[in-house]
């Protein structure tokens, strides 16, 4: 949506960076100069299974440590970047990083896998999956150290092409996770159409289950059409010990949250990891 509402983003941006805007830098030269600078970092938020609480995976989410303006959050440049085909560029940036991060944690013994955010455009670009093969090569890691987060929106744009990424990533054993389940374009018939292993419940739902209510006929809803689908669930957002007793009881499969744990860098993710397992013991 944000793409379209161009206008708005570039508002908030704006905001934060007027000062250079006014010295003639452009938002896409800014970001291209970034990716030469290597001024993106990656935070590591768990995804944990409600029901024994083992760890499934960690969501990398990019971070702009802007020289002058300081830290940048992805809302805030991610919709500017979907406008070109920077947001490609972007994406292979955040995918070998997250990947060199995912062999090291594979050698060491860790056995989750690493979930990143792509853009359709990244997915349906041509030689996508050879290019994806060729770093899992130089990293000498298996493919399910690797799961996909698409939104609904950027599937629809490029339904052929996708699909077909869609089904040779699946073919190598990556995971698919549709993102911010419920709040894209609500045509539920694409949901059998592509090949996906998990929805996540867009964290709107679960910050609308008030404490008082005893059932929640949304979230109530998602789980059972992905469960009629065969996919497993994972609610984002989850805020409070309530939200997640509610979820396990809903018989949700996973969830991510400040809850559990905000986005970590990679450093505090393994401790964090230390101190569940300790916790579980
Ligand atoms: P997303 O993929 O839906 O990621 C979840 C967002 O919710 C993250 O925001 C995360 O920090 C935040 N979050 C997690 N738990 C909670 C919670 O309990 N409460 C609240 N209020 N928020 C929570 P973040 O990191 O600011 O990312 C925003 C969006 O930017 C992401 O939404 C994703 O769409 C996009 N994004 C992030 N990293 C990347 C990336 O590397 N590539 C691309 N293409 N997009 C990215
Ligand atoms: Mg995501
Ligand atoms: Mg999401
Ligand atoms: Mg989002």
């Amino acid at each position: 949506q944000a793409k379209k509402d161009g206008r708005g983003v570039y508002r908030v941006y704006d905001e934060s960076m007027q000062a250079e805007t006014a010295s003639g830098w452009s938002i896409e030269q800014e970001l291209t100069i970034a990716l030469l600078d290597d001024q993106f970092h990656l935070m590591y938020q768990p995804i944990v299974a409600l029901q024994g609480m083992a760890i499934q995976g960690f969501e990398a989410l990019i971070r702009w440590q802007h020289p002058e303006r300081g830290l940048i959050a992805p809302d805030h440049f991610i919709p500017i970047a979907e406008q070109s085909r920077l947001i490609i560029r972007i994406d292979h940036y955040v995918l070998r990083k997250a990947l060199r991060q995912a062999a090291f944690w594979f050698a060491a013994g860790q056995r989750f896998y690493l979930s990143v955010n792509v853009c359709g455009a990244t997915l349906s670009e041509p030689g996508f999956v050879t290019w994806l093969d060729e770093l899992f090569q130089q990293y000498g890691i298996p493919c399910s150290c690797l799961a996909l987060e698409l939104t609904e929106r950027s599937l629809i744009e490029n339904i052929s092409q996708a699909k077909d990424s869609l089904r040779q990533l699946r073919q190598r054993g990556i995971r698919i996770l549709l993102d911010d389940f419920g709040t894209g374009y609500s045509s539920l018939s694409y949901l059998s159409e592509f090949r996906l292993d998990v929805l996540k419940i867009d964290r709107s739902f679960i910050s609308n289950m008030t404490d008082d209510a005893t059932d929640h006929p949304i979230v109530n809803t998602i789980i059972a059409l992905a469960k009629g689908l065969q996919l497993s669930v994972v609610a984002e957002g989850i805020e409070t010990k309530a939200q997640q007793q509610v979820l396990q009881r809903l018989g949700c499969d996973y969830g991510q949250g400040y809850w559990f744990a905000r986005p970590l860098s990679a450093e505090q993710a393994m401790d964090w990891l230390k101190a569940a397992r300790a916790d579980l013991q």
